[in-house]
């Protein structure tokens, strides 16, 4: 997920000739998918695949299933250099006449990398010119424009530098009570139906997460969807400034109404940062940022056991989570608070705890309504398979 939050100022004309401006505030965001080629191209006249990867469906990298016929175009962009790339080509904003930037902030959250051995077919052609070679793309039976010297795929023994192992099954099964696990390929924490617990995949073997359950308002016949969140607890530090109670937190992103400060003075400031697998980002960000300003206060259980068929997945782990907090930060600032505006401009995230927290909403039309807030969430804002 790409989210870039520009502020600024716009000029513009006011009465009698005069100027004046406003200040503004500008999300780009979006589901961001994008393949390059990982190996020089200046001779295949070929900037990019033109493809969407994620709809081509893909195997694991197995030599032996390839065969001895296939030659592999030797990787130059190094990963580092690939995710600069990215970077780069997300980060650029134009300018226009009339606005000063003031801060921009970028984060790409979730990211996943791939490296894709995209086939084509190449063909030695021997003329009165010489040879050349005429490549064409494997997919679409498309001519690919520009003809590579031989020497430039020939003989080339990269293949064997790549790095390849056998594949090695993990069951997909609960460690704890045996029971399979719901097949859901995207998930990246598995829930046993049978004991509810929790797991995450970690270096070839399972390790279990805790979470919590809020607890949904008492109103029988409803039935409730337990959305993922991860709960941050963090301090915003930015220079000398440090700000850590909830009655600070309120002093950056203030609410209408008047809360009690002794209260406020002893807890701590929680993002919500929604875990499940989102498809319209504006949307997902809009809702947790709107939940984090709240603050809301949760009555927590230990998961009972009779709701899981409507606990949603988690697709986000915690560390793609705590880039999103910084989102957050973003998205609940005011444009017209300058002070706020100063200290988000520098500030750091300092996570303190995280815990994995699965709200309940309740279905209402075309939206879901968190229990305690009543904030709601369009449907078609997340994905639920
Ligand atoms: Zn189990």
């Amino acid at each position: 997920m790409f989210f870039q939050w520009i502020f600024g100022r716009e000029h513009y004309k006011a009465s009698y000739g005069t100027s004046a401006w406003e200040s503004f505030k500008k999300l780009r965001s979006n589901l961001w998918f994008r393949t390059f080629p990982a190996f020089d191209t200046s001779k295949w006249g070929l900037p990019s695949i033109g493809l969407r990867a994620q709809a081509v469906k893909v195997l694991p990298f197995n030599k032996q299933r390839m065969g001895s016929d296939p030659l592999l175009v030797r990787q130059t962009v190094p990963f580092k250099e690939a995710v600069n790339l990215v970077r780069h080509s997300v980060e650029s904003i134009g300018t226009a006449d009339g606005i000063d930037i003031e801060m921009v902030k970028f984060e790409l959250v979730g990211e996943r990398y791939s490296l894709l051995f995209f086939p084509f077919y190449c063909y030695a052609l021997k003329g009165s010119k010489g040879k050349s070679m005429l490549l064409v793309d494997a997919l679409s039976h498309k001519v690919i424009k520009g003809t590579v010297d031989v020497d430039e795929i020939k003989g080339n023994p990269v293949g064997d530098k790549i790095p390849y192992r056998p594949l090695r099954f993990l069951p997909f099964t609960c460690p704890n009570c045996g029971r399979d696990f719901p097949l859901k390929p995207h998930a990246k924490i598995h829930v046993c139906e049978s004991c509810a617990q929790a797991w995450q995949e970690q270096g070839g073997e399972y390790v279990s997460v805790p979470y919590r359950v809020a607890a949904a308002d008492d109103s029988s016949g409803v039935s409730w969807k337990y959305l993922p969140f991860w709960r941050l607890t963090a301090a915003i530090k930015s220079g000398q400034a440090q700000y850590r109670t909830l009655k600070e937190f309120f002093e950056l992103f203030p609410l209408p109404r008047v809360m009690d400060g002794d209260a406020l003075k002893k807890r701590n400031i929680c993002f919500y940062v929604p875990a499940f697998r989102i498809r319209d980002v504006r949307a997902v960000d809009k809702f947790a940022a709107q939940l984090t300003r709240k603050q809301p206060q949760f009555t927590e259980t230990a998961f009972s056991g009779n709701e899981q068929d409507v606990l949603y997945d988690v697709w986000l782990s915690m560390k793609d989570a705590k880039e999103m907090a910084y989102v957050l930060l973003y998205s609940m600032t005011n444009k017209d608070h300058k002070k706020t505006k100063d200290i988000v401009r520098d500030a750091e995230l300092h996570f303190v705890n995280a815990r994995l927290l699965w709200l309940p909403f309740m279905e209402k039309g075309i939206y879901l309504r968190e229990s305690q807030t009543d904030f709601a969430l369009q449907k078609n804002a997340i994905e639920l398979d």
